[in-house]
């Protein structure tokens, strides 16, 4: 499926319940191409609204500090664990979580993304059983993820967690300047694994039976 197919079909997604109260569909938002992906939990009010995802007071928060960390929107791509809005902001159920589970597979195929920020606990345990998030903040962990091969996650705590809360914001924030660095831990992971790769083709015996065809 491309991402034109994915738009369209997870706008009429009823794999679970959150489809009989959601208003829109919230599947994502940002570059097609981008190398760093965030990962939220579900839409809430504002964002069940007007089908985008952070766009009330823990997204405007968040936009602060890409900006700090001198990152665009259009250059990165927002998800959120389900797509529709919990009910009165409830956490997603973990039959709900299930359910939209292909989506942020099938987006994380499309994008490729070299590292995973994921905010707050709920986002964070789909990737990282049994993760504590107020000790495993800030930490990134390398890992093969079946959809995308060697990447890596990076938990924070959600902005909506830390918003009112000013020790929590001051962790986040501290956390978010770390990410700049992170990705280019990340490029350079991936070249190596490039050359690696390049190399052990290259250095493959031929099978004699298959050389003598030619
Ligand atoms: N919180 C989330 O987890 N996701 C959103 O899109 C907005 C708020
Ligand atoms: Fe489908 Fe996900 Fe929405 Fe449930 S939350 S209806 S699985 S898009």
């Amino acid at each position: 499926m491309d991402f034109d197919q994915f738009i369209k079909e997870v706008g009429q997604c009823k794999k679970c319940r959150l489809s009989q109260t959601r208003k829109n569909v919230v599947p994502g938002e940002g570059s097609r191409k981008a190398e760093i992906m965030f990962i939220g939990e579900g839409p809430g009010k504002n964002e069940d609204e007007q089908g985008k995802p952070f766009v009330g007071a823990a997204g405007k928060f968040l936009d602060q500090m890409l900006q700090l960390i001198g990152f665009k929107r259009e250059d990165i791509y927002i998800a959120n664990v389900v797509k529709c809005r919990p009910p009165n902001n409830r956490d997603p159920l973990p039959d709900e979580a299930e359910a939209c589970w292909p989506w942020l597979n099938l987006q994380l195929k499309l994008i490729k993304p070299k590292v995973i920020v994921l905010l707050g606990r709920h986002s964070a345990a789909r990737f990282i059983p049994n993760i504590h998030i107020s000790s495993e903040h800030g930490q990134p962990f390398r890992k093969d993820i079946s959809a995308l091969g060697k990447v890596i996650l990076y938990p924070c705590y959600h902005p909506a967690a830390a918003l009112y809360n000013g020790g929590l914001r001051q962790t986040l924030v501290k956390d978010f300047k770390k990410i700049p660095k992170i990705l280019e831990i990340a490029r350079q992971y991936q070249l190596e694994e490039k050359t690696k790769k390049e190399k052990e083709t290259k250095e493959k015996p031929t099978d004699p039976k298959q050389s003598r065809l030619f």
